[in-house]
């Protein structure tokens, strides 16, 4: 298993629900998909990133945060649906293990809430605040085909991914993170993602 990096089409596409049935058979996947995620210190891995085009998510926020004492805690979500997004908008800058070596200040919500289906198939909720927030509608944005990338309009778009380009060529690997393009004016969130509730 390895990360998947931009411009790859499957990071475009829509991905598919997975058949609660067949949840059992993708815990392995869904383990490996975590190992590589601390291996390349991240805090969230998409399916799609691994070349898997299925509604499946890792997310340890913690781990990334706690430095020398980290222990693993990921949280599997599969088939997560939004049910609650809203509080302030905040702008921060984001990296991406399929984007490597670049850095995008995005416009995102302050709270969200996600229900999903943990490995055993059984349903549970999330609240979550700030960058765990953040982390969760990044890791989302993959499984709809949205990247970093289509939240900056037009120009600002083929500015940062010259940059990223040039990062790659010259030797980015996923967990790199890099600086903020010159001149880009921060992202907005897609309008799909505007259905804000309070
Ligand atoms: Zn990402």
């Amino acid at each position: 298993m390895h990360i998947v990096l931009s411009p790859d089409p499957i990071l475009r596409q829509k991905c598919e629900p997975v058949d609660p049935s067949k949840i059992k058979k993708l815990r392995s996947t869904a383990k490996s998909m975590a190992k590589l995620m601390y291996k390349s210190s991240g805090c969230g891995l998409a399916a799609p990133q691994v070349g898997i085009p299925l509604r499946m998510i890792v997310v340890d926020c913690n781990f990334a945060a706690d430095g020398e004492e980290a222990i693993e805690s990921p949280t599997f979500y599969i088939n997560p649906q939004v049910t609650y997004q809203g509080g302030e908008q905040e702008i921060d800058e984001e990296g991406c293990l399929s984007i490597p070596g670049i850095s995008i200040p995005i416009k995102r919500f302050t709270r969200i809430t996600v229900e999903a289906l943990d490995l055993d198939g059984e349903p549970f909720v999330v609240e979550a605040e700030g960058f765990h927030a953040r982390a969760l509608q990044h890791e989302l944005d993959h499984l709809d085909g949205t990247t970093m990338f289509e939240h900056l309009n037009p120009l600002d778009r083929i500015k940062a991914f010259e940059v990223y380009e040039e990062a790659v060529q010259g030797g980015a690997k996923p967990g790199d993170t890099g600086a903020v393009p010159a001149d880009i004016a921060a992202a907005q969130p897609k309008a799909s993602a505007l259905h804000v509730e309070d």
